[in-house]
């Protein structure tokens, strides 16, 4: 496969979402074998952090809302870039291999809670291929990573990484909420059972992942709230959904399965800590941050 960077640097502007700032990165072009690496730019001689799951400080519960890196023993938390997802899934997406994402902040924006943002001003800096090659990762036996019943579903989640003999991957993502939401939940809404699915294509994932929101319930949303989390956000700007109904509040969905295509668009961007591609078949079910992170650092 061949390595790419950016033709020049790219710089996205926005609040954040943990932590009530406004922030912005730049994503500046990378030598070839550089991987992509993140920096505090608003701290002076903050190291570089690899975007690998190395450098994810241990920790995390199924809970994990958002992916940290830093903040371990050798870094320093005060120097941790939090919500790295959404950029290195659109950064994933677009085939780039090398690039330096420099973060006037503790978060990356969240923008619009999608990855539209950060593909449309990569594209707009303009990708370009390096030399050198990378090497996928190649899965040869079945991994299976797995949690504990995720809250209220009472089902286990899941994440299956199979071998593919032929080259490239195929990531899926199936969420399904429906048996958190009782028996007679019947109807389909957008928390019913939905399985979505990327080979690869940097066109589709443009124009049907990265424009997927991320999204939580109502009853999460008041629990954040309570802890004083989000007060800059309103319910226009943040998509919440109803547990009973999955019906967006003050808010209309882009997709019907606009959440499970945002939970495969943060598969995307977790993966992406392996630091190289994968050759397999990746399904995911019900999954979060902290499982993909674990399957991971089984395939490193
Ligand atoms: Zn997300």
């Amino acid at each position: 496969m061949f390595r790419s960077t950016l033709a020049s640097a790219a710089r996205i502007e926005g609040p954040a979402l943990f932590t009530p700032v406004r922030s912005s990165v730049e994503i500046h072009p990378a030598e070839a074998g550089a991987g992509v690496r993140f920096r505090r730019a608003d701290i002076a001689g903050a190291p570089e952090i690899p975007a690998v799951v190395a450098s994810v400080p241990g920790g995390g519960g199924p809970r994990t809302r958002n992916t940290v890196i830093g903040g371990g023993a050798s870094v320093g938390a005060q120097q941790a870039v939090q919500t790295i997802e959404h950029v290195m899934s659109a950064l994933a997406a677009l085939g780039i291999t090398d690039a330096l994402v420099l973060v006037h902040g503790p978060e990356v924006p969240i923008l619009d809670g999608s990855a539209a943002g950060f593909v449309r001003a990569i594209r707009e800096a303009g990708v370009r291929r390096i030399e050198g090659a990378v090497e996928p990762l190649v899965v040869g036996a079945t991994v299976t990573v797995e949690d504990a019943p995720t809250t209220g579903t009472g089902m286990p989640a899941r994440i299956t990484a199979t071998r593919r003999e032929r080259p490239g991957f195929s990531f899926a993502y199936e969420l399904d909420y429906s048996a958190a939401r009782g028996a007679g939940a019947m109807e389909a809404t957008p928390l019913s059972r939905s399985v979505v699915r990327w080979e690869g294509d940097p066109e589709e994932y443009a124009t049907r992942i990265a424009p997927a929101r991320t999204f939580c319930l109502k009853s999460e949303a008041e629990m954040f709230r309570k802890l004083g989390m989000f007060p800059h956000l309103t319910q226009k700007e943040m998509l919440v959904l109803d547990d009973a109904t999955g019906a967006p509040l003050e808010n209309e969905l882009r997709f019907p399965d606009e959440p499970a295509r945002h939970k495969l668009l943060d598969l995307i961007g977790d993966l992406a800590l392996l630091g190289r591609p994968l050759q397999a078949d990746v399904v995911a079910t019900r999954s979060g941050h902290a499982l993909t992170h674990e399957l991971v650092r089984r395939l490193s």
